[in-house]
């Protein structure tokens, strides 16, 4: 295996290999573009070193063999003294890391050859500035010593020689700098400063290898699920210096305004000086523009590249580069970071140049930033104190009073008031308050603490680990940075899609794509921004490239209309139980408690009406599209008063000798309905099997208003859909009452009615024999939500708040199976069942309705197994049409 490989051999594609700074260097080498020679030693070489904790034998005359021939490209050799080749040790992984070591620059400076270099470069300003450098960074990064002392010593020699900047100490002020930099190594670090070059050399390279395994990187990469066993490569890159007087300089610059995506110049840029200074603030830098009179040959060159770059990557880039002496060299390049609307902006103006086609535009984007884009969003115009600023853990604006535990959160908002919950970090035990508020703020904890996961879950706005907040839940009180403190009570506001806390209320807005959905704001339109114009075209490429339909979950005509101005092609379920709450109560109650026939049946003949006036409503929203109507499913006892405050309620009338005949009724049928398991009890199919008539008494209404429907020229395309079947004998019996009831309704209406009846796949049974189900059923749709929880063995409700967060922290899984469906456990099953199913009957419609539907991911995977649709809460439409446009591609 080979560990090292010059700039000249690799490229951008071997990001894996040679980290992402690595791949580009050599991708810009090869374009013929400025970049100062060097190589890059392997990721392989990281892994070989972290698994044996020794580097690949191989490997230090590999690095000798490329050293020599960049010593004989530069003409010198590393640390010579009369005419030293300096050089930098870069870390580089594939994703860039915060953790990682910092670069190390000047390496090959010695008490002997920093006397060379200033010979060499004429100035003994120069060479000392680089001097102190070098052992400052060399000092900080490589031997571990405290960076303060360094910048310390450093503001002393200023304020010794009264002045502010670092450009006005002169060669002797750093010649005494470097003196006192080399003590505080030796008192520090308990050794000399390596006078060695190649020491010098190997030892960064060795520190780069280890900062894989610091706890800053580590973190990092549990927060943003990235591998642990990736490593990270080492750039060793000849120097190139920014900081040889006026007419060098050091800069950043993109391609492309990174917020707006506008072309243009953007970057900074400062002279005379070396590597982060332009970031790290010593000096004020002067924006890009002003190169162009500075150096107009170099400006036009930089000018030229970043085309270059732009054609070549097809996209945004960032760029790092340096001026010596009127020469421009590339420092780095890669494909930049951006925000979530200039990603869609970008994307579109590059179609517009001709540099992408559709397809590649949708690569661009994904479902993720654009649920982020339909989040209301905080006023940017509004003033804002803003003073912490965490993970952003689950997207969202939320503003509310400041309380500090669950039982507060919880009784304020049954006061109608608007709360964030405070924590250090919660626990199963908040989970009530979590509910209860609009928005969560941890001070603790990442992307996979309780608070993050459950959030999420929930879809509640978070910001966690918020660590400069410190949070005091004894004494109800927060004090932010700057030692204000917020007292339970105050307002406060977060945002959850920037990590950003906010003292006071910052006014909301509604995301201007939301107002393109519902139609309250028009592409093309004078007042319409660039950003839903932006919007508008991708979702048309995705809707020309996407196989998969979109349905709706809806159980109204208000959501299945808003649904459809989402662009639904249906509802993929309605659940008919709340058919059977509100005022409907009463009725459902004498239904459970009927004890002759006719009271039961005309309880039933009583809901008829009502379910069909639903319904009728519903075929009139979404007529022409199918529209799939659960029956019901959910266990009785949920349809009947709480059995403790209905104990209670018994419990005060006896006392009082009044008479309670009723509730003594209804006390009774809720022991006799309560389970233990109700999950895994009388519910779906079972209702339908052991309650006489209630089955055919949707199956009645929802014949009813198709036939009624149809009177009114309408074009009802109802579906209906038996839950929780496990055999196929389940669904013959209900399916059989079905059939006879609907020929009962088309013969008394003399309507012809094509009613679809199909069933759910929820459990692992019924997926196990879907090809004897598919007898029965003209469609399939997936429930993933149950199946998820029969194929695991874990009850939503309560595995989510109580071992989830130790499962993602140990790893078992990276993401809750309820978020992105499992594709090894249960999306093989979905899989199996949509083979079987269609090998019994070829034109079996299949689909999914579970959460999973509008989960970006999962959505890949339902296309990729040949789903014909998911279905997914109206405002998840958009990401799922968007990710099915994606999954085409
Ligand atoms: P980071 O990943 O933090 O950007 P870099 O390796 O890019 O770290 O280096 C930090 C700074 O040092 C950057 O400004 C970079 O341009 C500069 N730098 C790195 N190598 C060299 C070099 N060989 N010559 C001059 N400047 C360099
Ligand atoms: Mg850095
Ligand atoms: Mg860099």
């Amino acid at each position: 295996m080979k560990f090292v490989y010059d700039f000249t051999e690799g490229n951008k594609d071997l990001k894996d290999l040679l980290g992402g700074k690595g791949a580009n260097l050599a991708e810009m080498t090869n374009l013929g573009l400025p970049v100062p020679p060097g190589f890059t030693i392997t990721t392989e070489a990281c892994k070989v070193y972290l698994e044996s904790g020794e580097e690949p034998a191989a490997l230090r005359d590999e690095v000798s063999a490329h050293l020599v021939a960049l010593e004989e490209t530069m003409g010198k050799k590393l640390g010579q003294a009369d005419d030293p080749l300096l050089v930098s040790v870069r870390s580089g992984a594939k994703f860039s890391m915060p953790g990682m070591m910092d670069t190390v620059l000047n390496i090959g400076l010695s008490d002997k050859s920093v006397q060379g270099l200033a010979k060499q470069a004429g100035d003994d300003r120069f060479a000392w500035d680089s001097y102190r450098r070098l052992i400052q960074m060399f000092g900080k990064t490589v031997l571990g010593v405290d960076g303060e002392l360094f910048e310390e010593a450093l503001d002393a020699a200023k304020a010794a020689k009264k002045v502010t900047v670092d450009t006005e100490l002169e060669a002797a002020d750093l010649k005494k700098l470097v003196t006192r930099f080399k003590k505080i190594v030796k008192t520090e670090a308990g050794r000399d400063f390596p006078q060695d070059p190649r020491e010098q050399m190997d030892l960064a390279i060795k520190a780069v290898f280890d900062s894989w395994n610091g706890d800053r990187a580590k973190l990092y990469r549990r927060q943003e699920r990235i591998p642990h066993d990736l490593g990270t490569a080492v750039n060793v890159c000849s120097m190139v210096f920014g900081n040889l007087g006026p007419d060098s300089g050091t800069g950043v610059a993109f391609t492309r305004d990174p917020a707006s995506g506008h072309q243009g110049v953007y970057g900074d840029y400062l002279q005379n000086a070396q590597g982060e200074d332009v970031v790290a603030g010593i000096r004020n830098t002067v924006p890009l523009a002003e190169l162009e009179s500075i150096d107009k040959k170099s400006y036009d060159q930089l000018m030229q590249i970043m085309e270059t770059l732009e054609n070549h990557y097809k996209d945004l880039c960032d760029i790092e580069f340096t001026i010596e002496r009127g020469q421009l060299w590339m420092l780095q390049t890669r494909v930049g970071k951006r925000t979530a609307g200039a990603a869609f902006r970008i994307a579109t103006q590059l179609v517009d140049q001709g540099l992408i086609d559709e397809a590649e535009a949708l690569t661009r984007v994904n479902g993720a930033q654009l649920a982020q884009l339909m989040f209301p969003r905080f006023d940017e115009s509004a003033k804002v104190e803003q003073v912490g600023r965490g993970i952003a853990a689950s997207p969202g604006a939320a503003v509310g009073k400041a309380v500090f535990d669950s039982y507060t959160a919880v009784k304020w908002s049954r006061s109608g008031e608007k709360v964030i919950l405070i924590r250090r970090e919660t626990n199963p035990d908040d989970l009530d308050g979590m509910i209860a508020a609009e928005g969560i703020l941890t001070s603790r904890g990442g992307k996979t603490s309780h608070a993050a996961v459950v959030a999420r879950g929930m879809g509640k706005t978070c910001v966690c680990g918020a660590e400069e907040l410190e949070v005091d839940t004894k004494r109800r009180r927060m004090t932010v940075p700057g030692g204000h403190v917020v007292e339970e009570g105050d307002l406060i506001s977060i945002d959850g899609s920037t990590g950003k806390v906010y003292l006071g209320e910052v006014p909301v807005v509604p995301s201007p794509v939301v107002e393109y959905f519902e139609g309250r704001m028009h592409p093309g339109a004078d007042d319409a921004d660039e950003l839903v114009e932006a919007v508008h075209r991708m979702m048309a490429f995705a809707d020309r490239k996407r196989r998969l339909r979109v349905r709706a979950n809806a159980d109204n005509a208000e959501d299945a209309l808003r649904a459809r101005r989402f662009g639904a092609q249906g509802i993929g379920l309605c659940r008919t139980e709340h058919m059977f709450l509100g005022d409907r109560r009463e009725l459902v109650e004498r239904l459970i408690l009927a004890d002759t026939e006719v009271e039961r049946e005309e309880s039933l003949k009583a809901l008829l009406p009502l379910q069909k006036k639903d319904f009728v409503e519903l075929f009139e929203a979404m007529d022409g599209l199918p529209v799939t109507i659960r029956l019901l499913d959910p266990p009785l006892h949920e349809f009947l008063p709480d059995i403790t405050e209905l104990s209670v309620r018994v419990a005060l009338a006896e006392s009082r000798q009044e008479p309670h005949e009723n509730d003594l009724r209804l006390l009774q049928a809720v022991h006799r309905l309560h389970e233990q398991n109700p999950m895994l009890g009388l519910r779906g199919v079972r209702l339908g099997l052991v309650i006489p008539g209630l089955f055919t008494m949707q199956v009645r209404a929802i014949a009813e208003a198709a036939a009624e429907r149809r009177g009114a020229k309408g074009d009802p395309r109802a579906e209906i859909m038996i839950p929780l079947v496990g055999t196929v004998q389940e669904l013959e019996i209900v399916r059989e009452e079905a059939d006879k009831v609907i020929a009962e309704v088309q013969e008394a209406t003399g309507t012809e009615l094509k009613l679809a009846i199909g069933t759910m796949i929820e459990l692992p049974r019924a997926a196990l024999t879907a090809g004897q189900i598919a007898e029965a059923a003209e469609f399939f749709s997936f429930g993933t939500n149950d199946l998820t929880q029969t194929v695991w063995g874990f009850s939503r409700d309560d595995v989510e708040a109580s071992f989830f967060t130790a499962y993602l922290e140990k790893g078992i899984f990276g993401v809750s199976p309820f978020e992105t469906i499992d594709k090894d456990g249960v999306g093989s099953l979905v899989k199996l069942a949509a083979k079987a199913g269609r090998e019994t009957r070829p034109d079996l419609k299949l689909g999914v309705c579970g959460e999973h539907g509008g989960d970006p991911e999962s959505v890949h995977f339902f296309h990729e197994v040949g789903l014909d649709y998911v279905s997914c809460s109206p405002f998840r439409i958009p990401v799922a049409r968007l990710e099915a446009g994606r999954a085409a591609v």
